[in-house]
Formats: C-alpha cells, sequence, structure tokens
C-alpha cells in the first residue's frame, strides 16, 4: 500500500521502517531532516512537507508528541489549511500519537465532515515493541475503519484492539499509561529503600520479580543502572519513553479524571512525581530515571 508516515522520533522511525520492511511504500515527513534522511537510508520516499507526503497515500499515518501538534497538523495553524483539507482521495487517517480523547473526536469529527475516515490508535510496547513490530494498537473508530488499519497495524504490532468509538482508543491508553506511571514509580521507590538498606539491586529485583511484587516496570523495564542489559536505565537514561511524555500522559488522565467526577489519588501522586522530576532538567530523559528523584543525596 502507499503509506504516509509523519513524525519520525523514537516511536515513529522504526514503525515507519517497519512497514517499508513489510513491502509498503511508504513516503515519510518530519520537522528535523536528519529523521528523514535515517528513513530514507532504508528505502522510504521523501516528502518535502506532510502535505506532499500525504499526496496520494491509501494510508495516512501520524506519530507526533501531543494533541497540539495533531490538531495543528490536520486542521492547520496560523491560517494555514490543514492536512485535511489537502487529502485529494479520501484515504485512512490513523492518529497513534497518544493524545487526549476530547482532541481525538474533535480532529475526528472535522475528518468525518469532509468524508475521510480517522482513527485514533495509540499504542503501547515503548520504543523496543516499536522496532520489533510487536506494539498493542488501541484502536477507536468505527467497525469499517478499524477492518481497513488492521493488515496495516499487524506490520507494525502484535496486538490490536478496538475500544470502541473514536477517542476510546485514547481512554484505554490514558488509563494503562496512568497505571504505568504508578507502577515505575512504586518500583523505583520499593529499590531505593531496599539499596539504602544494605540490597543488591540486581538480587532485590530477582527477588521482587518472582514474588508478589513483580509488574512490567520491574520485569522489563528495570530502572535501576547495570541491572538489566539494554534498559534506558543502563544508558543513561538515553531515548526511549521520555519524563515529559509521561507527565503528559499523567496530565491526560488527570483532565479525564476531572471531567468524569473520578478520584484518581495514586495518579495524582504519579503525575505530581514525573512534573517534579522533570521541572529538575530530566524532562528529556527516559521517564524510568524517575529513579534519581528517590536517590537524590545518595553519597
Ligand atoms: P518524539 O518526541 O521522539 O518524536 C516526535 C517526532 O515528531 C519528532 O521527530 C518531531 O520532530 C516530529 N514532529 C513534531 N511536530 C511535527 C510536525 N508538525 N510535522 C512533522 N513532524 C513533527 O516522540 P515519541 O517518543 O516518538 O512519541 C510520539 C507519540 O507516541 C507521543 O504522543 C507519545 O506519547 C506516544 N508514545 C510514545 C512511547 C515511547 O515509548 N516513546 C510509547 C507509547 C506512546
Amino acid at each position: 500500500m502507499k503509506i504516509a508516515f509523519i513524525g519520525l522520533g523514537n516511536m515513529g522511525a522504526p514503525m515507519a521502517s517497519n512497514l517499508v520492511k513489510a513491502g509498503h511504500e511508504v513516503t515519510v515527513f518530519d520537522l528535523v531532516e536528519s529523521a528523514i534522511q535515517a528513513l530514507e537510508a532504508e528505502g522510504a520516499s521523501r516528502g518535502e512537507s506532510a502535505e506532499a507526503a500525504a499526496r496520494g497515500a491509501e494510508v495516512v499515518i501520524s506519530m507526533l508528541p501531543a494533541g497540539t501538534h495533531i490538531k495543528g497538523l490536520y486542521l492547520g495553524r496560523d491560517g494555514a489549511s490543514g492536512l485535511l483539507d489537502a487529502l485529494p482521495d479520501a484515504p485512512l487517517i490513523i492518529d497513534a500519537s497518544t493524545i487526549s480523547p476530547d482532541d481525538a473526536r474533535y480532529v475526528a469529527a472535522a475528518a468525518t465532515e469532509r468524508g475521510l475516515t480517522w482513527l485514533d490508535a495509540p499504542v503501547s510496547g515503548g520504543v523496543g515493541g516499536a522496532k520489533a513490530g510487536t506494539l498493542t494498537f488501541i484502536v477507536g473508530g468505527s467497525e469499517e475503519g478499524f477492518a481497513q488499519a488492521r493488515p496495516v497495524l499487524e506490520a507494525m504490532g502484535k496486538n490490536i484492539f478496538h475500544a470502541g468509538d473514536n477517542g476510546s482508543g485514547q481512554v484505554a491508553k490514558i488509563c494503562n499509561n496512568m497505571l504505568l506511571g504508578i507502577l515505575m514509580s512504586g518500583t523505583a521507590e520499593a529499590l531505593a529503600l531496599g539499596v539504602r538498606n544494605g540490597m543488591d539491586p540486581t538480587v532485590l529485583s530477582e527477588i521482587m520479580k518472582q514474588s508478589s511484587g513483580g509488574n512490567w516496570a520491574l520485569n522489563v523495564y528495570n530502572p535501576w543502572p547495570g541491572v538489566m542489559e539494554g534498559s534506558a536505565a543502563s544508558r543513561d537514561y538515553q531515548g526511549g519513553f521520555l519524563t515529559d511524555l509521561m507527565a503528559k500522559d499523567l496530565g491526560l488522565a488527570w483532565e479525564l479524571a476531572l471531567g468524569s467526577k473520578s478520584t484518581v489519588p495514586m495518579g495524582s501522586q504519579a503525575r505530581n512525581l514525573f512534573a517534579l522530576h522533570s521541572a529538575q532538567g530530566n524532562g528529556g530523559l527516559d521517564f524510568s530515571s524517575i529513579q534519581r528523584l528517590y536517590r537524590a543525596g545518595e553519597a
């Protein structure tokens, strides 16, 4: 299929690369020139703009940081028109970014008005899952749109869920990431407590993994440097899922809670921890660097 891929960051680049490997004709665009060049080297074509990349595409996929970028891309900004007004052949649009359910519904409604099919399809699985093509896609949108998108998503992911109508992919994703934020901060807290009381972090991790404290953050994304080969912690927290993106997702969870009069004390605590960690200059590090917050004052 002819696919346009917009946003070649930590997630988008490996996702687009898997589409190329699956034999799709992929045209890419990003604001960063080197990101485009890296995908060109893997066999993708270059778009000089998002609009140019999307011209003639059967499927348009976006993977941008936040709702403001997605609204700007599709609806336009600063008086310029957006991509929705520039798509001639009524393609399928899949936004894999994590944004608020309200923003997703807003852009989806604007797409529907123009006869386009728009799906929110946020992902879980991190950069590792994006590289391995084993992401989980959580799709919100019509049954028909979901059926059309499935074969494309299967080139990038292993588990493809239809969560419900537009926006529900984001609701499910936000609930998941609120839980992840809680689990990562809890894991970092337990490890710091153990180490300050004489435990080796690797030994403690092995014990907790096989005990009732085992969880995804501990088992596959250990936040203590050197405990797990290949983890973000073991490469000085470079790359991965940025602290700022986790803080953003926990903010989305908080907005969702306000709107539905839900009580989220653990999610609020996690939001404050990641916001503080970001304010201390760690926004560009992987979110497992929250471990450093618990190690402050270490000799
Ligand atoms: P990133 O910051 O690494 O990449 C975003 C890319 O978008 C950058 O290359 C940037 O140049 C590009 N960009 C921004 N505005 C653009 C525009 N108008 N046109 C073209 N390109 C533009 O972010 P990421 O880690 O790849 O995350 C992307 C989305 O996926 C976010 O919504 C994030 O919450 C979500 N997500 C990330 C992870 C993860 O582990 N990193 C996991 C699940 C979901």
